[in-house]
Protein backbone atom coordinates (compact mmCIF):
# COMPACT_ATOMS: atom_id res chain seq x y z
CA UNK A 1 0.00 0.00 0.00
CA UNK A 2 1.41 3.42 -1.38
CA UNK A 3 0.18 6.82 -0.65
CA UNK A 4 0.57 8.20 -4.37
CA UNK A 5 -1.89 11.23 -4.41
CA UNK A 6 -2.89 13.86 -2.11
CA UNK A 7 -5.87 16.06 -3.29
CA UNK A 8 -6.68 19.25 -0.78
CA UNK A 9 -9.07 21.73 -1.85
CA UNK A 10 -10.13 24.69 0.83
CA UNK A 11 -8.43 22.88 3.68
CA UNK A 12 -6.77 25.32 6.46
CA UNK A 13 -3.80 27.38 3.95
CA UNK A 14 -4.56 25.52 0.68
CA UNK A 15 -7.92 27.65 -0.98
CA UNK A 16 -7.31 26.48 -4.06
CA UNK A 17 -6.75 22.91 -5.24
CA UNK A 18 -3.50 21.67 -4.98
CA UNK A 19 -2.46 17.83 -6.13
CA UNK A 20 0.55 16.39 -4.02
CA UNK A 21 1.99 13.26 -5.88
CA UNK A 22 4.07 11.01 -3.70
CA UNK A 23 6.64 8.89 -5.59
CA UNK A 24 8.83 5.53 -4.29
CA UNK A 25 11.20 6.73 -2.07
CA UNK A 26 11.23 9.84 0.03
CA UNK A 27 9.23 13.08 -0.69
CA UNK A 28 10.15 16.25 1.31
CA UNK A 29 8.37 19.30 1.76
CA UNK A 30 10.18 22.38 2.85
CA UNK A 31 8.94 25.71 3.00
CA UNK A 32 9.42 28.61 5.42
CA UNK A 33 7.78 29.15 8.77
CA UNK A 34 3.85 29.56 8.43
CA UNK A 35 3.91 28.23 4.74
CA UNK A 36 1.66 25.40 5.59
CA UNK A 37 3.78 22.12 5.93
CA UNK A 38 2.12 20.87 8.92
CA UNK A 39 -1.61 21.43 7.31
CA UNK A 40 -0.52 18.78 4.52
CA UNK A 41 -0.06 16.20 7.66
CA UNK A 42 -3.04 17.39 8.87
CA UNK A 43 -5.06 17.17 5.63
CA UNK A 44 -4.01 13.51 5.76
CA UNK A 45 -5.24 12.75 9.29
CA UNK A 46 -8.56 14.22 8.60
CA UNK A 47 -9.50 12.40 5.76
CA UNK A 48 -8.55 9.12 7.46
CA UNK A 49 -11.17 10.20 10.47
CA UNK A 50 -9.71 12.76 12.39
CA UNK A 51 -12.26 13.73 14.79
CA UNK A 52 -10.65 16.30 17.26
CA UNK A 53 -10.53 19.86 16.17
CA UNK A 54 -8.06 20.24 18.67
CA UNK A 55 -6.03 17.77 17.42
CA UNK A 56 -6.07 19.80 14.49
CA UNK A 57 -5.11 23.18 16.07
CA UNK A 58 -8.66 24.36 15.68
CA UNK A 59 -11.49 25.31 18.87
CA UNK A 60 -14.04 23.67 16.27
CA UNK A 61 -14.35 21.08 13.08
CA UNK A 62 -15.56 24.02 10.44
CA UNK A 63 -12.21 26.31 11.55
CA UNK A 64 -10.39 23.94 9.21
CA UNK A 65 -12.04 25.34 6.21
CA UNK A 66 -10.26 28.37 4.48
CA UNK A 67 -10.84 31.41 6.50
CA UNK A 68 -10.05 33.71 3.67
CA UNK A 69 -7.27 36.29 3.46
CA UNK A 70 -6.31 39.98 3.08
CA UNK A 71 -7.15 38.87 -1.00
CA UNK A 72 -9.16 35.90 -0.57
CA UNK A 73 -13.16 35.91 1.15
CA UNK A 74 -13.27 32.61 3.61
CA UNK A 75 -14.37 29.46 1.78
CA UNK A 76 -17.64 27.54 2.46
CA UNK A 77 -16.39 24.13 2.09
CA UNK A 78 -13.11 21.92 2.43
CA UNK A 79 -12.57 18.55 0.59
CA UNK A 80 -9.66 16.15 1.00
CA UNK A 81 -8.86 13.25 -1.05
CA UNK A 82 -5.92 10.18 -0.55
CA UNK A 83 -5.14 7.69 -3.27
CA UNK A 84 -3.28 4.72 -2.18
CA UNK A 85 -2.20 2.31 -4.51
CA UNK A 86 -3.98 -0.83 -3.01
CA UNK A 87 -2.33 -3.92 -5.88
CA UNK A 88 -0.92 -5.63 -2.59
CA UNK A 89 -4.15 -5.79 -1.06
CA UNK A 90 -3.19 -4.47 2.63
CA UNK A 91 -6.05 -2.77 3.06
CA UNK A 92 -9.08 -5.28 3.07
CA UNK A 93 -11.09 -4.65 -0.58
CA UNK A 94 -10.54 -5.85 -4.03
CA UNK A 95 -9.76 -2.36 -5.37
CA UNK A 96 -6.41 -1.97 -6.39
CA UNK A 97 -6.46 1.86 -6.30
CA UNK A 98 -8.43 2.96 -2.92
CA UNK A 99 -9.77 7.03 -3.26
CA UNK A 100 -10.96 8.10 0.16
CA UNK A 101 -12.37 11.29 0.33
CA UNK A 102 -13.84 13.45 2.84
CA UNK A 103 -15.90 16.80 2.56
CA UNK A 104 -16.77 19.08 5.17
CA UNK A 105 -19.28 22.05 4.84
CA UNK A 106 -19.23 24.98 7.31
CA UNK A 107 -22.33 24.47 8.73
CA UNK A 108 -21.04 21.29 10.21
CA UNK A 109 -22.44 18.64 7.18
CA UNK A 110 -20.06 16.56 6.62
CA UNK A 111 -20.07 13.74 4.20
CA UNK A 112 -16.94 10.34 3.44
CA UNK A 113 -16.72 8.88 0.41
CA UNK A 114 -14.38 5.74 -0.68
CA UNK A 115 -13.82 5.56 -4.26
CA UNK A 116 -16.27 8.22 -4.90
CA UNK A 117 -19.15 6.12 -3.27
CA UNK A 118 -20.57 7.58 -0.34
CA UNK A 119 -19.91 5.65 2.92
CA UNK A 120 -19.70 6.16 6.91
CA UNK A 121 -16.50 7.41 8.80
CA UNK A 122 -16.69 4.06 10.73
CA UNK A 123 -16.23 2.74 7.13
CA UNK A 124 -13.00 4.63 6.54
CA UNK A 125 -11.37 4.17 10.12
CA UNK A 126 -11.99 0.02 9.66
CA UNK A 127 -10.49 -0.08 6.36
CA UNK A 128 -7.24 1.59 8.01
CA UNK A 129 -7.96 -0.15 11.38
CA UNK A 130 -4.24 -2.14 11.59
CA UNK A 131 -3.19 -0.81 8.31
CA UNK A 132 -0.75 0.88 10.68
CA UNK A 133 -1.86 4.31 9.14
CA UNK A 134 -5.14 4.80 10.73
CA UNK A 135 -5.99 8.28 12.06
CA UNK A 136 -4.29 7.95 15.61
CA UNK A 137 -1.92 5.68 14.33
CA UNK A 138 2.12 6.44 14.74
CA UNK A 139 3.58 7.11 11.15
CA UNK A 140 2.61 10.57 11.13
CA UNK A 141 4.36 12.28 14.16
CA UNK A 142 3.65 15.59 14.68
CA UNK A 143 5.79 18.08 16.65
CA UNK A 144 6.31 17.22 20.35
CA UNK A 145 4.63 13.87 19.86
CA UNK A 146 7.92 12.07 20.48
CA UNK A 147 8.32 13.82 24.05
CA UNK A 148 4.74 13.20 24.59
CA UNK A 149 5.16 9.09 23.73
CA UNK A 150 8.03 8.66 25.93
CA UNK A 151 5.82 10.48 29.07
CA UNK A 152 2.70 8.55 28.52
CA UNK A 153 1.04 6.07 30.74
CA UNK A 154 2.20 2.70 30.41
CA UNK A 155 -1.11 2.08 29.35
CA UNK A 156 -1.37 4.74 26.27
CA UNK A 157 2.29 2.97 25.56
CA UNK A 158 0.78 -0.69 24.82
CA UNK A 159 -1.96 1.01 22.90
CA UNK A 160 0.65 2.10 20.21
CA UNK A 161 2.21 -1.31 20.33
CA UNK A 162 -1.02 -3.06 20.12
CA UNK A 163 -2.04 -0.74 16.65
CA UNK A 164 1.56 -1.76 15.38
CA UNK A 165 0.95 -5.34 16.23
CA UNK A 166 -2.78 -5.21 14.71
CA UNK A 167 -4.60 -6.51 17.04
CA UNK A 168 -6.60 -3.27 17.73
CA UNK A 169 -9.32 -4.36 15.29
CA UNK A 170 -9.97 -7.40 17.14
CA UNK A 171 -10.40 -5.72 20.57
CA UNK A 172 -12.87 -3.34 19.18
CA UNK A 173 -14.82 -6.57 17.52
CA UNK A 174 -14.43 -8.19 21.09
CA UNK A 175 -16.49 -4.68 22.51
CA UNK A 176 -18.72 -5.00 19.93
CA UNK A 177 -19.61 -8.89 20.77
CA UNK A 178 -19.44 -8.06 24.04
CA UNK A 179 -22.48 -5.04 23.58
CA UNK A 180 -24.27 -7.93 21.42
CA UNK A 181 -24.22 -10.08 24.25
CA UNK A 182 -25.04 -7.82 26.87
CA UNK A 183 -28.12 -6.90 25.17
CA UNK A 184 -28.80 -10.37 24.22
CA UNK A 185 -29.07 -11.36 28.18
CA UNK A 186 -30.97 -8.09 28.92
CA UNK A 187 -33.43 -9.45 26.57
CA UNK A 188 -33.08 -12.97 28.27
CA UNK A 189 -33.72 -11.93 31.56
CA UNK A 190 -37.11 -10.15 29.69
CA UNK A 191 -38.34 -13.44 28.42
CA UNK A 192 -37.72 -15.06 31.69
CA UNK A 193 -39.63 -12.22 33.23
CA UNK A 194 -42.77 -12.76 31.22
CA UNK A 195 -42.79 -16.37 30.95
CA UNK A 196 -42.94 -16.44 35.49
CA UNK A 197 -46.01 -13.66 34.50
CA UNK A 198 -47.67 -15.76 32.73
CA UNK A 199 -47.16 -19.14 34.42
P1 LIG B 1 6.19 25.87 10.84
O1 LIG B 1 7.38 25.61 9.99
O2 LIG B 1 6.27 27.15 11.60
O3 LIG B 1 5.77 24.69 11.70
P2 LIG B 1 4.24 25.22 8.76
O4 LIG B 1 4.86 25.39 7.39
O5 LIG B 1 4.10 23.85 9.29
O6 LIG B 1 4.96 26.16 9.81
P3 LIG B 1 1.41 25.43 9.16
O7 LIG B 1 1.40 25.42 10.64
O8 LIG B 1 1.06 24.18 8.43
O9 LIG B 1 2.83 25.94 8.66
O10 LIG B 1 0.46 26.56 8.57
C1 LIG B 1 0.08 27.66 9.33
C2 LIG B 1 -0.61 28.61 8.39
O11 LIG B 1 -1.87 28.09 8.02
C3 LIG B 1 -0.81 29.96 9.06
O12 LIG B 1 -0.40 30.96 8.15
C4 LIG B 1 -2.31 30.01 9.26
O13 LIG B 1 -2.81 31.30 9.14
C5 LIG B 1 -2.81 29.14 8.12
N1 LIG B 1 -4.12 28.59 8.42
C6 LIG B 1 -4.45 27.71 9.40
N2 LIG B 1 -5.80 27.47 9.39
C7 LIG B 1 -6.30 28.21 8.38
C8 LIG B 1 -7.62 28.42 7.86
N3 LIG B 1 -8.69 27.78 8.35
N4 LIG B 1 -7.76 29.27 6.83
C9 LIG B 1 -6.70 29.91 6.30
N5 LIG B 1 -5.43 29.77 6.72
C10 LIG B 1 -5.23 28.93 7.76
Amino acid sequence: MQLKTLEINGFKSFADKTVIQFDHGITGIVGPNGSGKSNITEAIRWALGEQSAKSLRGGKMPDIIFAGSNTRKPLNRAEVSLTFDNSDHQLPVDYAEVKVTRVLYRDGTSAFYLNQKSCRLKDIVNLFMDSGLGRESFSIISQGKIAAIFNSKPADRRGIIEEAAGVVQYKQRKKEADSQLNATADNLHRVADIIAELG
